[in-house]
C-alpha cells in the first residue's frame, strides 16, 4: 500500500452488490464483505470522510425480478431491501475493524437503522462516522448509480468513486476484446457520446451538471482505493467540462 496523503476531504465509494459476493453466485461472501472493509478501514485512518452507497445485485434486481412476473414496482422495492441487508452486513464488517459506521436509509426502518437525513448524514462524516446509504433513492425507476450521484452531490463530496470488477472505462468490454483501449480520463459529454456503459445516464448527469468528478477503479486490485484518493492516475477519471 503506498503511504501519500490523500488529496480528496470527502469521497462518496458506491459499491455495487457484486463487490459482496466474491466468486459466489448469490448473497454475501463474508471473505468479500471483509476484504472491502479492511480496504476502506485502510484510507479512513489516512482521514478521508467516506460515504458508501450499497448496491443489491448480489440479492435482487428490479429488471431480473420483473421477468418473473412480480410488478416493476414491488420489484424495485424488493432491490432497495436488498441494498440494507448489504448495508448491514457492511456496517457490521467495519465495526469489526475498529471504524465507526451508521446505516442510513433512504425508507423508514426504525428498528434496523437511521432515517436518511441530510443533517445526520453531515454529522456522522464530521465525526469520522462512515455513513452507508442504502435503500438508493427511496423511489422505484432509479438506479443505486443514481443514488449514489446523488448523495455526492447532497454531501458535497469532492470525489465520487465507482467500483467494479474491471479496471476502469474501456471501448469495448475487455473481456470481448483483451487488447481493448482503456480510457485514463474522459468527459461525461463524451460517456454519454460514445455510449460507454458507466453508470445510467440519470447518474451521469446528475454528476456532470453538479461538478462532481468520477473515478472508476477495480475494487479486487489491492491498493486501487488507495491510489484513488491519493489523486494517481488509477482506473479511469470522469470529469464535467468547464
Ligand atoms: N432500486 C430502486 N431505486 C433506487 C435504487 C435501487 O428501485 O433508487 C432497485 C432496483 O430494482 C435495482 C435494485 O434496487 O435493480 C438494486 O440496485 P442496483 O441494481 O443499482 O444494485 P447494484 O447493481 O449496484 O448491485
Amino acid at each position: 500500500m503506498s503511504e501519500v496523503s490523500p488529496v480528496y476531504h470527502r469521497v462518496l465509494l458506491k459499491l455495487s452488490g457484486e463487490a459482496l459476493m466474491g466468486n459466489t453466485a448469490f448473497g454475501i461472501d463474508a471473505i468479500s464483505v471483509n476484504r472491502v472493509a479492511q480496504a476502506l478501514c485502510h484510507i479512513i485512518q489516512k482521514g478521508v470522510q467516506l460515504a458508501l452507497v450499497i448496491g443489491g445485485g448480489n440479492i435482487f434486481r428490479g429488471v431480473s425480478l420483473k421477468a418473473t412476473g412480480i410488478e416493476k414496482v414491488s420489484a424495485d422495492y424488493m432491490g432497495m431491501l436488498a441494498t440494507v441487508i448489504n448495508g448491514l452486513a457492511m456496517q457490521s464488517a467495519l465495526q469489526k475493524t475498529g471504524i465507526e459506521a451508521r446505516v442510513m436509509s433512504a425508507i423508514h426502518i426504525d428498528a434496523i437503522c437511521e432515517n436518511y437525513t441530510h443533517r445526520e448524514a453531515i454529522s456522522h462524516l464530521e465525526k469520522k462516522r462512515v455513513v452507508i446509504f442504502v435503500a438508493g433513492t427511496g423511489n422505484p425507476f432509479f438506479t443505486t448509480d443514481s443514488a449514489a450521484s446523488l448523495r455526492a452531490i447532497e454531501m458535497d463530496a469532492d470525489l465520487m468513486i465507482k467500483a467494479t470488477k474491471v479496471d476502469g472505462v474501456y471501448a469495448i468490454d475487455p473481456k470481448i476484446d483483451p487488447k481493448a483501449h482503456r480510457f485514463s480520463r474522459l468527459s461525461y459529454n463524451e460517456v454519454i457520446q460514445k455510449k460507454l456503459g458507466v453508470m445510467d445516464t440519470t447518474a451521469v448527469i446528475l454528476c456532470r451538471d453538479n461538478k462532481i468528478p468520477l473515478r472508476v477503479i477495480n475494487m479486487n486490485k489491492v491498493d486501487a482505493l488507495d491510489r484513488a484518493i491519493s489523486g494517481f492516475d488509477e482506473g479511469t477519471l470522469i470529469y464535467s467540462e468547464e
